[in-house]
């Protein structure tokens, strides 16, 4: 697990070189954002503690098995010393609710853990306010940490090579796009997203970019022209 310190506030935890965790830094330790596949339990508790300090937090972006992949055994490590909190519409799929129409991509591998809290717009993790980003997956959301204006965007942008809205069929990373399950909500996600105007941009799958405003902009542009024809045919065929 490879440990880069983004802000004072942030570090970036990376696995096999393409999915990030984060610890975000609190007065009473650490807040983990997303624990990556599984296996990971022991290397992201090192990580915590090589930092100064212990997980007190697990909060995650979305229900995908790249990101919820650690949790049950993260749970088993630390118990109730830690919260788990989730956003509401993952959690309730992963409980085995039908909460949309049609095959949901990705993986959404069972889990034994249950959140102790479920997480809606506006609420707070420490510093980190509960920002909705749904598109590529149902309830998936984004934490801005107030502190500095970081944002943690989970799969809604990949910035491998380059940023991208996870729409974009990008060959250097085309697996979050490939898992997105609404496509235009997705962009509209990055839109507000972007409207937060971050000073660094921090996500699941590639580096941190500081001052991303103007990347995020190039990429919502491209998602666009990819979504645009896209939404035609769908409605030439509805
Ligand atoms: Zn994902």
């Amino acid at each position: 697990m490879k440990s880069t310190s983004i802000t004072p506030n942030l570090i970036q935890l990376t696995r096999v070189h393409f999915v990030n965790a984060y610890l975000v830094r609190e007065d009473d330790g650490f807040t983990l954002i997303d624990t990556t596949m599984g296996g990971a339990a022991d290397a992201l508790i090192a990580a915590a503690h090589a930092a100064g300090g212990e997980i007190r937090r697990i909060a995650l972006t979305h229900g995908h098995g790249d990101h919820v992949g650690s949790l049950d055994a993260l749970e088993a490590k630390l118990g109730d010393t830690v919260s788990v909190l989730m956003p509401e519409l993952d959690a309730r799929i992963h409980a085995g609710e039908h909460v949309v129409d049609g095959k949901l991509p990705g993986s959404w591998p069972s889990l034994q853990t249950t959140p102790t809290g479920l997480l809606a717009a506006g609420d707070r993790v420490g510093s980190l306010e509960v920002v909705p980003a749904p598109g590529h997956t149902p309830g998936h959301v984004a934490y801005l940490d107030t502190r500095d204006r970081t944002l943690l965007a989970g799969d809604v942008y990949t910035t491998y090579g380059r940023a991208a809205v996870t729409n974009d069929f990008y060959l250097r990373f085309p697996f979050a796009a490939m898992a997105t399950w609404d496509r235009e909500r997705n962009l509209g996600s990055a839109r507000a997203l972007r409207t937060l105007e971050p000073a660094v941009l921090a996500v699941g799958h590639g580096p941190a970019l500081r001052d991303p405003g103007a990347a995020m902009d190039e990429a919502i542009d491209r998602a666009a022209r990819a979504v645009a024809p896209l939404s035609a045919e769908d409605r030439k065929a509805a």
